[in-house]
């Protein structure tokens, strides 16, 4: 199917958060599951010695950018009269589910790693959703939610392509909030890809529809304690190889074997980005002086901008965007033991 064009003049101004751009969305706003998610602020802010625009995503609903996937999700569910939904998560994407599956009165199963931090897990059954701790990691977790997605709608960020017609919102405020300027370089988390193809899909209908004349950059951050995306891009391999593992505070961005990660390299090679890893202190000394400056971001919000600082020596650039993906009060415990450690 030929998508529409996008038509800066028809922006439905007086529609809730990201539900301005309902002619490009695949869910008529009179089907809207909404909690009002979205055209979050562009802050204009210093950070490393260099003015940046940082999107609040950690102002979402429920505390992270995946309400933009989890609305326009449960949408289509609600509208397609689904029942019931079953969904894997390292915790926020979780709770998004959740929240909307609440408020569409559709029943859902978020399976999770049993060490998914506690403020996640409370929040996805304060919804009212139903809660399975899976022993084992992030992949154990994944086979068992498809095992049971055989009889149910699976609702996956990672595999439901309608997850990506919600994160390309994220380019179509970059660019209105610029005055359909197109930045040169956005900086984005690299997990499992939901908001960098998400991005990448946004930004490439709106090259397309003459809305602007180029593609920004596109730099993709992992953790150096999991960084299977960056080894296969910086060999250039043809495949994600199998790589050891470390804890990292960065939990959210913390995947070992992701799905669509070719097509995660594909779009950075598309844009002429860049893959960068951040370590374990550059996350911890970036959370720090975030939330010392009155940002109280989730430790994993905290490697895309240690990403973000290190990206300045490799590009040169004028317009740079990036983002807080996710909200401190998420991480309570880990909070804790940096105060105690430190
Ligand atoms: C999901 C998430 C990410 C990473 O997103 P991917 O889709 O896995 O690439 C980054 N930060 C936060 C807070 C998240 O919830």
């Amino acid at each position: 199917m030929e998508a529409q064009k996008f038509n800066p003049l028809e922006i439905r101004t007086n529609h809730p958060g990201l539900w301005r751009y309902s002619d490009a969305l695949p869910v008529d706003f009179s089907d809207a599951i909404t909690l009002g998610e979205g055209f979050t602020p562009s802050l204009y802010l210093k950070i490393g010695g260099r003015h940046v625009y940082i999107k609040q995503e950690q102002l979402f609903p429920t505390g992270s950018y995946k309400d933009r996937g989890a609305t326009i999700l449960m949408s289509d569910a609600h509208k397609k009269r689904v029942k019931h939904v079953v969904q894997d998560s390292s915790g926020n994407a979780g709770c998004a589910i959740a929240a909307y599956a609440a408020k569409a009165k559709i029943s859902c199963d978020i399976y999770v790693p049993e060490d998914t931090s506690a403020a996640k897990l409370a929040q996805i059954q304060m919804y009212g959703a139903n809660l399975i701790k899976v022993a084992g990691n992030r992949e154990k977790t994944a086979e068992m939610a498809l095992l049971a997605a055989q009889k149910s709608y699976y609702a996956s960020h990672c595999y439901n392509p309608l997850f990506l017609e919600g994160t390309k919102t994220f380019a179509y405020e970059i660019c209105e909030q610029l005055n359909w300027k197109v930045p040169d370089v956005v900086v984005l988390p690299a997990g499992n890809g939901t908001l960098l193809l998400g991005a990448y899909i946004g930004f490439k209908h709106l090259l397309e529809s003459h809305v602007i004349s180029k593609l920004p950059k596109l730099v993709a951050i992992q953790a150096e304690n999991c960084a299977p995306l960056y080894h296969a891009w910086k060999n250039k391999l043809t495949s994600i190889p199998i790589i050891d593992t470390h804890p990292t505070l960065a939990e959210g961005i913390a995947i070992a074997k992701p799905y669509k990660g070719l097509d995660m390299i594909d779009v950075v090679h598309q844009t002429n980005g860049l893959f960068l890893t951040v370590s374990e202190n550059e996350i911890l000394t970036t959370l720090q002086d975030c939330c010392r400056n009155g940002y109280y971001i989730e430790p994993t919000s905290a490697a895309t901008i240690a990403g973000l600082i290190k990206a300045y020596a490799y590009l040169e650039a004028e317009t740079w965007v990036s983002l807080f993906s996710g909200h401190g009060l998420k991480s309570t415990e880990k909070m804790l033991a940096i105060l105690a450690n430190h």
